[in-house]
């Protein structure tokens, strides 16, 4: 039986969450103080994921601040950055708008978190 560590970065308290597994099976989840820690640590050890913020290139030759829709896969944020280092967008772009689809076949689309005209 193995067993993890976890942070939980759920909220500032920083929870430091126990978890034994059994393979790929937990076992047992200890020292967290609320059911969010729970799912994150969960998560965490099954299918880790992560945000990905980044920059795309504008087609004037700037960039503008982006971000994943939804958290994607930890395992896939470096082949992300890869697939995304050469698109270039074209303004008028604002906050909230799709700017590249389907991230590495994760199903979970890019946004702009800035404008640009
Ligand atoms: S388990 Fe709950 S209380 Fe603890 S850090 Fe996570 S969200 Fe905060």
């Amino acid at each position: 039986m193995k067993s993890k560590q976890v942070t939980c970065i759920i909220c500032p308290k920083g929870c430091q969450i126990n978890v034994k597994m059994n393979g790929n099976e937990i076992v047992s989840i200890e020292n967290y103080d609320c059911k969010r820690g729970l799912e994150y640590a969960k998560n965490e050890v099954l299918d880790p994921r992560r945000i990905l913020t980044t920059t795309l290139k504008l087609s004037s030759g700037r960039v503008l601040p982006v971000r994943t829709k939804d958290p994607i896969p930890k395992k896939y944020l470096k082949k992300a950055m890869f697939e995304l280092k050469d698109v270039v967008i074209t303004p008028p772009i604002k906050v909230g708008d799709v700017v590249a689809k389907d991230v590495v076949g994760t199903g979970i689309d890019v946004i702009a978190t800035g404008n640009a005209k």
